[in-house]
């Protein structure tokens, strides 16, 4: 049944190897990250057998359900957690990111053996994190009161929510406060870190990388690129053509907003041939759809349907016939997490 999403277990694995060995001389430890795949166990395997020993999710239901299917790492808890589900994190969460003092405190007094802490520091990407200025102060200030919680280092975020890349200052802003703080774990994440490694000005001090989508998806998207030396096209979209017929390419009559709420604007091109494939909002972001076929173009998408425009693909494309295509980051996300899609992981 369609749609499907085929992920390519043996591309996977080989980034994960490629990524780590490149880490591991540059003296940086790979957390792998599974939360784009909601924690599924031949990722996390994946990780694992790639030399990979610290798996990071956001959820907790994942950490927990990779703990039933035996996958056999430490893990960490990249989401600040939420006070409501301390109870529960501190059975299955060896590392925690933290970033308010209130939280690592509650930590410290649920842990029933030592866990680890990493504080979050906000370098300007204005996610998690305490700002960059307050930062040495409100450590320490935590660090005195911990009795069975041991914060092992500081971290950072940038690029997911501002969209920050890593710079020579931002990255030193980090290093300085790990050196007040006396840690020893520098934790950056995610994958737009790898930039500061490529171009030589990562600082030797930073020990640790938490990375999902490099090794998954092969690309980088805050970076806007994909990453030469890992492969891409590990994650494909296989949706069915529910019609395919020629239709004007600007709608016809007075125009409000679409189903999402926006207002999308058609170019006239003419009479197009249109294929509208049995996927959509719901299950995919059209726009992190790269068809395979040559020429096709996603249009647009609605809750359940996405148009493709055909009319420059050389086969011919009928009805019940199968469109490719690879997924960006928040493409796959959604398919991922969507019920209803169909989910391959092959070998
Ligand atoms: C998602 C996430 C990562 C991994 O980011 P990628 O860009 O997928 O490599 C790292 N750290 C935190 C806190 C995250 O939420």
């Amino acid at each position: 049944m369609y749609p499907r999403l085929v992920i390519d277990l043996k591309k996977i694995e080989k980034n994960i190897v490629t990524l780590n060995e490149i880490l591991n001389k540059n003296g940086v430890e790979m957390v792998g990250v599974t939360k784009l795949f909601m924690g599924n166990e031949n990722i996390a395997n994946a990780f694992v057998s790639g030399g990979v020993n610290v798996l990071g999710d956001s959820r907790i239901e994942n950490i927990v359900r990779m703990k039933e299917d035996s996958v056999k790492a430490r893990y960490m808890m990249i989401r600040i957690p939420p006070l409501s589900h301390l109870e529960i994190m501190v059975e299955h969460v060896d590392i925690f990111l933290v970033s308010e003092p209130e939280t690592a405190m509650k930590i410290d007094e649920l842990a029933q053996r030592e866990v680890s802490l990493i504080y979050m520091v906000d370098v300007g990407d204005l996610r998690e994190g305490v700002f960059y200025r307050e930062a040495v102060e409100e450590i320490l200030g935590v660090k005195r009161k911990l009795k069975k919680a041991k914060i092992i280092g500081v971290g950072t975020n940038v690029g997911c929510f501002g969209g920050v890349l890593p710079t020579k200052e931002n990255l030193k802003m980090i290093v300085d406060i790990a050196k007040a703080v006396n840690a020893e774990v520098i934790s950056v994440g995610g994958t737009v870190y790898l930039k500061a490694l490529e171009e030589g000005f990562l600082p030797k001090e930073v020990n640790q990388f938490r990375i999902g989508e490099a090794v998954l998806l092969g690309t980088d998207v805050t970076g806007n690129r994909n990453i030469p030396y890992l492969e891409q096209g590990t994650v494909i979209l296989e949706a069915e053509v529910i019609e395919i017929k020629r239709k004007p390419s600007k709608p016809i009559g007075p125009t409000g907003y679409d189903s999402m709420g926006r207002k999308p604007e058609f170019e006239d091109l003419g009479e197009r041939l249109r294929a509208i494939l049995a996927v959509g909002e719901q299950d995919i972001n059209p726009s992190g759809l790269i068809p395979l076929d040559e020429g096709a173009k996603v249009v647009h998408a609605s809750s359940d349907h996405t148009i493709v425009d055909v009319t420059e693909v050389d086969r011919k494309i009928r009805v019940g016939d199968v469109m490719r295509f690879r997924t960006n980051y928040s493409a796959t996300l959604r398919a991922v997490t969507s019920p209803y899609v169909e989910k391959l992981y092959k070998r």
